[in-house]
């Protein structure tokens, strides 16, 4: 629609910019080089290797490059070659609404039956979206094989916390499970925040597929190159998987980012670059009657438009496209019923992976809505 209408799209999560120049050349340079052939199915040893050392560094667990780390054709790949390595018809995955949108078709592809257990909604003094993890308990039986979590989370800007850590402990420690932590936006975290990976704590590293995604922290989700980590018997069987859904992934990118990635200031800025764009749009967005609600990390925010309209979420971001010429996405779409009122809280997510001349415009048209 936003290409329909010629509106200024900070719907889909991607930035509008070109990634340095630098990494650029470094995939010129391994093409050059004659990288251009199957690299081993699990990735380049140098990209596992720096990616061991990263995780070490910041999140203190090891994971061993030969037979820990896997390179994976971005997130996505990552989180369905997992899901389908271990679980089954008769499972039970629990996720958590919102939830970005391949995880239940991973599940039910894999034949299993997804639970959806919803996080509480932002309040007038709470008001980020947080998890209630008496309702995660009590959505677990038998069945429950897996249980997917993602910190910082899209759509709602959330950020994992001691006490979730804590509590995701518990679980794993009471019930014969195990987790999948979707952390792509683990290097976007604002105002001071660090993240706190499931690999931080050794009960959950034990447990857990931790997944991140090249394309968020280095701008090129059009490379689709991730990672999956997890004990050696746990990437046993997602290799298996990995082996015959693409095998490997593209040779020259591996090699770029790998080299790229020494350079740990490539990862450690990039939450000033993006906290300077949140709080660029959130003061844009205070001359607008939408209300921005705080986000700590990724690179979108929430805004509240009760004070503009009573449509749901879904109209309510067709009306904004087609009158006014911006496109946001509508947090209902992250939900099974996306027109039920328990999926509808009268909030829109922004993309602010965007130029400044993007805003620009969008707050330009914002204004007048
Ligand atoms: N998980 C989340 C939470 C995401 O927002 C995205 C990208 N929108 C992905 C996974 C997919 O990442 P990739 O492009 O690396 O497959």
């Amino acid at each position: 629609m936003a290409l329909e209408y010629q509106a200024i799209n900070l719907g889909q999560g991607f930035p509008d910019f070109n990634p340095d120049p630098a990494l650029l050349n470094l995939v010129s340079d391994a093409m050059a080089q004659g990288l251009n052939q199957y690299p081993a199915m699990a990735g380049v040893t140098p990209l596992r290797e720096i990616i061991s050392q990263k995780i070490f560094t910041l999140y203190q667990h090891q994971y061993d490059a030969d037979t820990e780390i896997t390179i994976t054709s971005g997130a996505t790949q990552a989180i369905m070659a997992s899901v389908l390595a271990c679980v089954g018809t008769g499972d039970e995955v629990i996720v958590l609404e919102p939830c970005y949108d391949c995880y239940v078709p991973a599940i039910t592809l894999a034949g299993a039956t997804p639970i959806r257990v919803a996080m509480l909604a932002p309040t007038l003094t709470k008001r980020v979206y947080s998890v209630d993890w008496t309702l995660v308990t009590a959505a677990i039986t038998k069945k429950t094989k897996l249980i997917i979590v993602n910190f910082p989370h899209n759509p709602t800007g959330a950020v994992i916390t001691d006490a979730d850590l804590d509590e995701l402990e518990n679980i794993v420690n009471q019930h014969d499970l195990l987790i999948l932590s979707d952390e792509v936006y683990e290097h976007i975290i604002f105002d001071g925040g660090t993240h706190k990976s499931l690999a931080t704590r050794p009960d959950l590293a034990a447990k857990t597929f931790v997944i991140s995604s090249f394309g968020k922290t280095t701008h090129t989700t059009g490379w689709k190159v991730g990672y999956c980590c997890a004990p050696k018997q746990m990437t046993t069987e997602l290799r298996k998987v990995h082996q015959f859904m693409v095998f490997t992934v593209p040779s020259p990118f591996q090699h770029a980012l790998a080299t790229y990635t020494t350079d740990p200031n490539t990862y450690l800025n990039l939450s000033d670059f993006y906290q300077e764009k949140r709080d660029y749009l959130s003061l844009g967005l205070q001359t607008t009657r939408f209300k921005v609600l705080p986000s700590p990390g990724t690179f979108f925010l929430l805004a509240d438009y009760s004070e503009i309209s009573n449509q749901s979420e879904a109209d309510f971001a067709i009306w904004l496209t087609q009158t006014h010429g911006v496109t946001v996405i509508p947090v209902s779409a992250f939900y099974q019923s996306s027109d039920a009122p328990t999926s509808n809280h009268r909030l829109v997510r922004f993309c602010f992976a965007k130029q400044g001349a993007t805003l620009d415009l969008a707050i330009e048209r914002l204004a007048k809505v």
